[in-house]
């Protein structure tokens, strides 16, 4: 008997899914199916991986890196399942589950790329890859090797112990962070009783607070936190002391002195990353992170970001001189606060480009951003089209699933749509996959969006500001990575490139949101279906390229952090949890960012990227990848713009190779050049005058 076939049938995990393409059957998945299917799972895959290893014929593709390709299924099945709940609709069941679950798949994660007898074949086969045709076959060979020594294959028997107990501490460290930020966020959010304190802010967000503190049982309005350290009510509240309270719940986050704080955590995953830095031969985390990136070094990352310090709080003083004499002529003695920055930057942009976000918002109603912008632009580039599969069900009631076709009528994939903010979810915007696409498995992808949209009251519209617009089409580049990705291996599907390169497709698709063609077609007023007015149109387009200043510095600073806390050697004094504030002040100041109305985009105690995701000493990726994106940007408006044979290129080349060839060189073969940094500079304004 199979480990696989000891799971019990009726556990919804235990077969691949009926459903078209693989969706999980939801409505039959229920919490004590989890726990079984992961310990079944885990062991079906550690008998896959034994027979791998018992196999006496010669190492080829064909005895070791296509069964180790294909081996996990059950284990893929129920986690990819698993994770997304977490994320998206966490329960107290699920919760606890996950404390058993997290520390079990660190394990078993190491058993397999530890696996000795695993590893003597992959470096037998390694060892004759000059002999493989150049491909996919190799790539992902590479690919196997590099993760099994990057994850300690080839240390002795006493540093794989260690590495193991730091893997288990770690995987917990970062359940604990998430949790206890989501639960501070809560917590956080700002109870107003009366409306007249909301003043400026939009109907339809004071409608929302307004449900917001409904569902928590309580009288008047509640501002919820998003994850950023900026608000979007920052840009409207009139009242300066709301805003204050606002901005200061949000720096608050994991730094006050109770059950939530983050500090402890924090420090202890900084310090542990620099052990297992140590044990794998890097000086520190920063160092074995980037080895595997496109940037390669820790000095390539670092002179970009240094390289663009000085021209962005050169940007960012000038636009804070400009709203520091808005706030004087408002009667407000002294510097300009960090909680006055969004609210006067916002007013400037009304009077300089007539734009006012909250008037505009009517003309941006989500669905017909969907239909008429975001489809509409798959479908001018890539050929797609998008049909909804009300037959289908998602994971919780208002998630739409609908089903992708390429030109010929042929089916995709699926895509789920789950827009809304609750509080079961966690902050932020991002695309996950609950099926990647394999040729070897058979299968075609299953993605979801996610987004923290405000619900709109029952019955109104959902609309949404420039900002959500913009990370709507963001979010929809992922979703189109792994939606057109078309490779062998799932190890190398979709999104499954280098951190640094995976936020390019997304940062270019965001330029689709305002090109004038489409924008005429979505940007429509929701009542009186009038299109938005071309002064207004040409003021959204213009209004883009202004608080760079801003926008930059908050960037770098994050970025900076992220490498300051990542570029500690095993060898350097822990930094205690009371010192985490001092920490994160000096190394901003050692870098000149340390603009009191300029806080790092997300301070340490709430940085969930770093502490709780994929993204330490990653965050750099975003600048990075959008040099990459900028130059990009203006390969395709040189182009012609939004036109099929571009796209087709940028699929063909790119979109569908995930992480099956060299990204760069595959880039370079889309542009017919190499990269380059200029575009990046003019878009934010970082050239000199
Ligand atoms: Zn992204």
């Amino acid at each position: 008997m199979t480990p696989e076939s000891s799971l019990d049938p009726a556990n919804p995990f235990a077969h691949a899914s009926d459903l078209p393409y693989g969706l999980p059957p939801f409505g039959a998945i229920r919490e004590e199916h989890y726990l079984p299917a992961f310990r079944a799972g885990a062991a079906a895959q550690r008998a896959e991986v034994a027979a791998i290893v018992a196999d006496d014929r010669p190492v080829s593709v064909a005895t070791v890196l296509d069964p180790l390709e294909a081996s996990g299924a059950l284990l893929n099945r129920v986690a990819s399942v698993f994770f997304n709940l977490v994320g998206s609709s966490m329960t107290d069941g699920l919760r606890e589950i996950e404390s058993e679950a997290n520390p079990l798949l660190a394990a078993h994660r190491d058993a397999i790329v530890m696996d000795a007898g695993l590893f003597a074949k992959v470096t037998e086969l390694y060892a004759q890859r000059a002999e493989l045709p150049e491909g996919e076959s190799r790539r992902l060979l590479e690919r196997h090797y590099d993760d099994m020594v990057r994850a300690g294959a080839a240390l002795p028997a006493e540093g794989q112990e260690r590495l193991r107990e730091i893997n288990q501490e770690l995987s917990r460290l970062a359940a604990t962070f998430r949790e206890d930020l989501r639960a501070d966020t809560n917590e956080l959010a700002v109870h107003l009783d009366e409306e007249a304190r909301l003043e400026g802010l939009p109907a339809d967000a004071v409608a929302s607070a307004r449900a917001a503190a409904h569902e928590r049982g309580l009288r008047g309005y509640l501002l919820t936190l998003i994850l950023p350290t900026g608000q979007p009510a920052l840009a409207t509240l009139k009242d300066r002391t709301v805003r204050q309270g606002l901005y200061v719940a949000s720096i608050s986050r994991g730094r006050r002195d109770n059950a939530y704080d983050t500090r402890p955590t924090l420090t202890r995953i900084v310090a542990l990353r620099a052990e297992k830095a140590g044990l794998l031969g890097f000086a520190n985390h920063a160092a074995y992170v980037v080895a595997d990136q496109t940037a390669k070094t820790v000095d390539s990352v670092m002179q970009l970001l240094t390289g663009l310090v000085g021209p962005a709080v050169e940007n960012a003083r000038q636009e804070q001189a400009e709203l520091t004499e808005r706030l004087h002529a408002d009667g407000f003695e002294g510097e300009l606060q960090p909680w006055d920055w969004a609210y006067y930057a916002e007013r400037v942009a009304q009077e300089r480009f007539a734009r006012d976000s909250a008037g505009l918002r009517p003309y941006f109603e989500l669905n017909s951003v969907l239909r008429e912008g975001i489809f509409a632009a798959a479908n001018g580039l890539y050929g797609l089209n998008f049909v909804p599969r009300k037959d289908l069900q998602g994971y919780e009631e208002g998630v739409d699933v609908y089903e992708a076709f390429d030109e010929s009528g042929a089916g995709v994939g699926l895509v789920l749509t789950d827009w809304y903010a609750r509080d079961a979810k966690r902050g932020g915007a991002w695309m996950s996959s609950f099926v990647d696409q394999s040729r070897l498995l058979g299968h075609a992808p299953v993605i979801v969006i996610n987004l923290n949209l405000n619900r709109p009251p029952a019955g109104s519209p959902t609309l949404l500001t420039l900002d959500e617009l913009s990370t709507a089409f963001h979010e929809f580049g992922h979703v189109l990575h792994g939606l057109l990705s078309d490779v062998r291996y799932p190890r190398l599907s979709g999104t499954s490139v280098p951190r640094d390169f995976v936020e390019f497709p997304s940062q270019v698709n965001e330029m689709w949101a305002w090109q004038p063609e489409l924008l005429r077609r979505f940007a429509v007023h929701h009542e009186t279906g009038e299109p938005l007015p071309e002064a207004a149109l040409d003021s959204v387009i213009s209004a883009q390229s202004y608080g760079q200043g801003f926008l930059t510095v908050e960037m770098l600073a994050a970025s900076l952090l992220d490498q300051a806390w990542h570029q500690r050697g095993p060898a350097d004094p822990e930094i205690t949890p009371e010192q985490v504030n001092t920490f994160e002040r000096q190394v901003l100041a050692s870098y000149g960012l340390d603009l009191d109305a300029v806080p790092p985009r997300y301070g340490s105690t709430y940085y969930e990227h770093i502490f709780g995701g994929g993204y330490s000493a990653g965050y750099y990726s975003y600048l990075w990848s959008e040099v990459l994106d900028a130059d990009t940007v203006e390969w395709f408006l040189g182009a012609g713009g939004l036109t099929r044979e571009s796209g087709e290129k940028f699929r063909r080349e790119l979109l569908s190779r995930g992480g099956s060839v060299d990204v760069m060189a595959a880039l370079e073969r889309v542009l017919g050049r190499p990269p380059r940094l200029e575009p990046l500079l003019e878009r934010r304004g970082l050239l000199p005058a």
